[in-house]
């Protein structure tokens, strides 16, 4: 008998574990809670590194086409003072793939593939070590139950609390992104300024961050240190919101506060704000640094629901990574008495690697979002080949 396997969430880790798996030819059921693929925007362009992202889309049997679709020139970097002039300009050398970009939603599709996600099932609950294996809660009130769920659930996965108390923590920083399209034709100084990959400009406490993604798209990230409940309350040491009760919803609004708060940086900076279309708010959780849990028969976790972490390009990767490494594992399991062993042994692997780069992360954004803004040039210094 194969042990049933369900994997909940089909962001990167959930569709790179079941991609593997399924490439191994296990059956997995993949259950999603969105309705269906497109049903909300995919998000930002990740960059997939050689030894990690794109090391999973190997194990998936996607690596080429990832790179027939993939921008390599996505990896130029461009950083400004913020009176626009150019500190560094990183330009990537002719075939160098080690960090190519890659909208999220083409990602998304190359590796659902042959997966067939069952859209719709917003699982509230997970209950380990029930009559007959583990017991999956949907929010319509049905039950379903599995031999191994794996929780790839995100930020705020529901499976998490089967094996850890522990809760995503604000880190101080948020994030407002909003986007531009069409950006060569309606807006061309602006796409000279963003270049073929991203411009950042790094201020006291805050950055703004513009990204091409595919098709003309561009995202703006505003990122500022402030208090979770910086739009309800006046905030006068940022100046972010100069009155209280600011609507995140009332693009005009929103727009004149990110204005005041980046108040006297250079005008083509600021037009990045001030001809992008709709704001999102993203405050900036984590989950503590070395975030392990006492192994739970039946259930674990992957990605952003094992170890969420601050958003500078390894979050998207270690999950691809995992989920790929944790079907091989499982496939590589002599039987199904072996399946806990070869879920525990992966445990381990996963939580080495993934408090190292909490670590990283965790100190990158001290740096990139700081008081000091020639912290972030140093850290770029650092990791940029000179
Ligand atoms: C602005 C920004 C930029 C980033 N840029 C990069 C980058 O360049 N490179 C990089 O490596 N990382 C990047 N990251 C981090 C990266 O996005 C995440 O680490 C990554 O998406 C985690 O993948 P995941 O599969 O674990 O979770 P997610 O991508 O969050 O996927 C979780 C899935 O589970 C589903 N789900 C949630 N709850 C339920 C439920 N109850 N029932 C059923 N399904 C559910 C969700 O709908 C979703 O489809 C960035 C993050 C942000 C916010």
């Amino acid at each position: 008998m194969r042990p049933r396997i369900a994997v909940i969430g089909s962001g990167p880790a959930g569709l790179a574990f079941a991609r593997v798996l399924h490439r191994h030819g296990h059956p997995v059921t993949v259950l999603e809670r969105d309705p269906g693929r497109d049903a909300r925007p995919a998000g930002g362009t990740l960059d997939l590194h050689e030894g990690l992202g794109q090391l999973a889309l190997e194990k998936a049997g996607v690596l080429a086409e990832f790179q027939a679709l993939s921008r390599p020139e996505g990896q130029a970097m461009r950083i400004l003072d913020a009176d626009g002039t150019v500190l560094r300009d990183w330009q990537p050398r002719p075939g160098d793939r080690a960090n190519p970009e890659i909208d999220r939603g083409q990602l998304r599709d190359l590796l659902l593939g042959p997966l067939d996600v069952q859209w719709g099932r917003d699982v509230t609950q997970v209950a380990p070590q029930s009559r007959d294996g583990v017991l999956v809660h949907f929010a319509d009130g049905r039950q379903k139950t599995f031999d191994l769920v794996i929780g790839a659930d995100g930020a705020w996965s529901r499976v998490r609390p089967a094996v850890s108390s522990a809760t995503p923590q604000y880190t101080g920083v948020t994030l407002v992104e909003s986007s531009l399209d069409d950006i060569d034709t309606r807006h061309p100084d602006l796409a000279r300024l963003v270049g073929d990959g991203s411009v950042a400009v790094y201020g006291v406490n805050r950055a703004l961050v513009a990204q091409r993604n595919s098709g003309g798209h561009v995202k703006v990230y505003a990122q500022f240190r402030v208090p979770l409940d910086w739009h309800t309350n006046p905030d006068r040491q940022t100046g972010a919101n100069q009155r209280a009760g600011l609507g995140l919803t009332d693009v005009e609004a929103v727009r004149s506060s990110l204005l005041a708060l980046f108040d006297g940086w250079a005008a083509p900076v600021l037009d990045l704000l001030r001809h992008s279309t709709a704001f999102v708010h993203r405050p900036l959780y984590t989950l503590p640094v070395s975030h392990t849990w006492a192994h739970v028969s039946g259930v674990t976790l992957l990605g952003d629901a094992a170890h969420l972490m601050p958003p500078l390009g390894a979050g998207a990767n270690l999950a691809l990574l995992e989920g790929a490494e944790l079907a091989e594992s499982i496939a590589a399991a002599p039987g199904p008495g072996d399946l806990d062993e070869a879920v525990r042994a992966f445990e381990e692997q996963m939580w080495a690697r993934a408090g190292k780069w909490a670590n990283i992360t965790m100190a990158g954004l001290e740096r990139l979002v700081s008081p000091d803004p020639s912290e972030a040039l140093a850290l770029f210094d650092e990791v940029q080949p000179s």
